[in-house]
């Protein structure tokens, strides 16, 4: 097999692990790795033994596939430039700033007819995968996303940032165009909103409530889903998937109440799970890393010409839907009406203080990691 030639551009946070899995695969060569701040450049392609660059230009024409991992803003530059240049793409989430923008990249990626795929990474989380392979219609889901400040993608907000991870599992689980948006959210840090909830009513009757948070102290990735075939619980972090079901008794009989005695009816609690409702419990695989199935992935398809698994127009999607989203959250009047505050950078004064400062002196106004 021919190697690939590759490069990473923005090799941060996020990008120096791009680059590193580039460069320990067998059937690639990582030509250079690119970022604006040279003493990163070098840093990271003195680690992984390749050339620095602190601009794309000259890799233009050197490479058969990039990354491009820079802050938002910049994606859709680098991304088209590479483009224009027939090169296939895996730009990071979210695709781009703007529609505008997201569309003119998917346009440039058919124009040359390379794959341009999109890192909503979750997809390749073994327990969403595991889950994809059965037969669920979700009728209400909550997802939840939370996580510390960590000081990073201030470019945008904790929709665009944490929030699309899971529009995009909304999207691919309920198959349904999003009838209705309503939102609520918070600035904590003035730039953009630092929390936001939302609530979506799909074409098809199903239901989510969607939270995102980048100020919280305990991170939390999961998503529960009530559907006609039973209840799925994922949780992103441990990659484990819970499956409920109706036993056939139930699915046949239901759960005969009135025809229960009192014994039963005591048993009923014990039996419930178990009996009547069969639990699974399905650990993800915790050995392969989901960054790098992404990798082999988005590889396999600039081979092979295939379809990304999450492709340009999915991202796209993805940041349609958070739009309506910041558009719901920017109209949220607190107070019920336009003339009181509006939006996550108004806040409803408060009505007084939860505890006074003296009891922080007492150990017991420490919140647990289950209240917090
Ligand atoms: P970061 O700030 O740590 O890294 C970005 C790097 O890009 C920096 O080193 C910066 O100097 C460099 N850079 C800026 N402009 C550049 C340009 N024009 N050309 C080359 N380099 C440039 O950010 P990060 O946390 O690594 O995030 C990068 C991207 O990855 C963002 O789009 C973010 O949303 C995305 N991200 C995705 C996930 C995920 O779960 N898929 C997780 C984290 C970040």
């Amino acid at each position: 097999m021919t190697r690939l030639r590759t490069a990473v551009i923005g090799v941060g946070h996020l990008g120096q692990h791009h680059a590193r899995i580039l460069a320990h695969l067998p059937d690639v060569e990582l030509v250079g790795v690119v970022d604006v701040n040279p003493e990163q450049a070098r840093l990271v392609a003195e680690r992984l033994g390749t050339r620095p660059y602190t601009h794309y230009q000259p890799l233009l024409r050197q490479v058969d596939a990039v990354h491009v991992v820079t802050p938002t803003v910049y994606h859709h530059e680098v991304a088209a430039a590479f483009l224009e240049a027939g090169v296939p793409v895996l730009v990071e989430k979210p695709i781009c700033r703007t529609l505008a923008e997201a569309d003119h990249l998917i346009a440039l990626a058919q124009r040359a007819g390379v794959p341009l795929q999109v890192g909503h990474i979750e997809r390749f989380n073994p327990a969403f995968e595991e889950l994809l392979r059965r037969p669920i219609r979700p009728k209400f889901i909550e997802a939840e996303r939370h996580g510390p400040f960590t000081g990073r993608s201030t470019d945008i907000g904790a929709v665009l940032d944490l929030m699309i991870h899971d529009l995009d599992l909304l999207l691919t689980l309920v198959g349904a165009p999003v009838e209705r948006v309503a939102a609520v959210g918070a600035s904590v840090f003035g730039g953009h909103e630092d929390m936001v909830n939302a609530r979506l009513e799909f074409a098809n009757g199903c239901i989510a409530h969607v939270t995102a948070s980048r100020i919280t102290r305990h991170p939390k990735r999961r998503l529960r889903i009530w559907a006609p075939e039973g209840y799925a619980g994922i949780d992103f972090v441990t990659r484990k998937l819970i499956l409920v079901q109706p036993s056939e008794e139930v699915r046949r009989y239901g759960i005969p109440l009135e025809q229960l005695d009192a014994a039963a009816r005591a048993r009923l609690k014990e039996e419930l799970f178990g009996r009547y409702l069969q639990v699974l419990h399905l650990d993800g695989d915790r050995k392969g890393d989901m960054l790098t199935a992404e990798i082999q992935h988005f590889l396999h398809c600039v081979r092979t010409g295939e379809r990304p698994r999450v492709s340009g127009q999915d991202g796209r999607e993805a940041l349609a839907l958070a739009e309506r989203v910041l558009d719901a959250l920017h109209q949220h009047a607190w107070e019920g009406h336009a003339h009181g505050p509006v939006g996550p950078h108004q806040l409803p004064a408060p009505a007084g203080y939860l505890f006074s400062p003296a009891q922080l002196a007492r150990p017991e106004a420490e919140p647990n990691a289950e209240a917090a």
